[in-house]
């Protein structure tokens, strides 16, 4: 099965004309979708809690910030683009009650809605419009003329007319210039926990970890250990990035290009994978859903213990260091 995928010619910003768009939440995707949507000629209203630096930043480019209850009742599409643990109780304390008939509602991930915390009322459309990239990037590839390429997905028996909306949206935001695939909130949402949890958050992390403490315990510099685990990641990400896995084993050595096809296998192994589908279960029968609910709802005491021990870990108090030394990063600090 191949993906639906909409370009330019597919959607009309003609059909956001009349309509006012509430962006509710300034942060990393507000930021970029509101400013996107602006440009784009359309009717763009921030609802932002004041006192923050996101409140600053939307007055700073322009934006009046209203409160959240105000500008969902303002707004015809009502895209929340808040930290989905807080989604919850925002919606069901300023959101729900402000929301009528023929409002669509909106995210760029679809865990609330997916796993039950919000349930559109009667007559509101849920609608799915996800960047396939960060804010800033989403921001600045639209000033270039450009776009980062995103998802779209409906609710259940959502209209024609929230699908022809959802698609103007993403034109709006430099989507359709990158590619806009239709998918479900379901595979949304299950797909970017999966991911997150097996690769790109997760198993990276712990990689690159147990590399470097593997070769630190074997007695070698920690500044080895840090450049040739972590810092390198990077220069081979690049490379997959551009070419996928071909051109990386084509521009390194052939020694390493052997070690990959030899000892890759013997890292990721059966066992791996056995894990892999244990962790997409636990996504699909909505068990970690409800574990992170929980873990929020308690104050997050398991996550923030977490977060502490592992900036202190070696490898980041050697890379803080190292990084400090490396001109041209632009290094961050947390
Ligand atoms: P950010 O953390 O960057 O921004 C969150 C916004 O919500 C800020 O404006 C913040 O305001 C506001 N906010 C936070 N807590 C509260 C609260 N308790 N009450 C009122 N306002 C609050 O979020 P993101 O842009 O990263 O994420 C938004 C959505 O986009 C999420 O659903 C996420 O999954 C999705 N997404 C994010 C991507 C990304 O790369 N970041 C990529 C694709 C999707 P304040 O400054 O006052 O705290
Ligand atoms: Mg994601």
């Amino acid at each position: 099965m191949t993906a639906k995928i909409y370009y330019d010619n597919d959607a009309d910003l003609s059909l956001l004309k009349d309509k006012t768009i509430a962006i509710l939440g300034y942060g990393s995707q507000g930021h970029a979708q509101a400013q996107n949507l602006r440009d784009s000629g359309c009717n763009v209203i921030v609802g932002q809690r004041p006192g923050s630096a996101n409140y600053d930043l939307a007055v700073q480019h322009g934006f009046e910030p209203l409160p959240i209850d105000e500008a969902t009742s303002r707004g015809d599409l009502v895209n929340m683009l808040l930290p989905d643990e807080v989604q919850s109780d925002i919606y069901h304390s300023q959101i729900r009650e402000n929301l009528e008939p023929g409002n669509i509602l909106m995210c760029s991930h679809g865990f609330n809605i997916h796993f039950g915390q919000i349930a559109p009322p009667e007559g509101v459309d849920a609608l799915l419009v996800a960047p396939k990239g960060p804010g800033h990037l989403v921001r600045s590839e639209y000033e270039k003329g450009g776009g980062v390429p995103a998802l779209i997905a409906m609710s259940e028996g959502a209209s024609e007319e929230t699908k022809q909306l959802g698609l103007a949206y993403a034109k709006g935001i430099g989507g359709t210039r990158g590619g806009v695939i239709e998918t479900t909130i379901a595979e949304e949402t299950e797909t970017d926990l999966f991911g997150e949890q097996v690769v790109l958050c997760g198993g990276v992390s712990e990689l690159v970890k147990a590399a470097f403490e593997v070769l630190v315990e074997a007695g070698y510099q920690p500044e080895m250990a840090y450049f040739e685990c972590l810092h390198e990641l990077k220069l081979i990400v690049d490379l997959f990035y551009e070419g996928g896995l071909s051109y990386m084993r084509y521009s390194v050595s052939n020694t390493a290009e052997y070690g990959d096809y030899s000892r890759g296998p013997r890292i990721i192994t059966d066992e791996t994978r056995v894990e892999m589908r244990k962790i997409l279960l636990e996504i699909q029968n909505g068990d970690f859903a409800r574990e992170w609910i929980l873990e929020n709802k308690a104050g997050a005491p398991g996550f923030l213990a977490r977060r502490r021990r592992d900036r202190n870990l070696q490898i980041e108090q050697v890379g803080q260091r190292l990084r400090s030394l490396m001109t041209w990063i632009d290094a961050k600090n947390v």
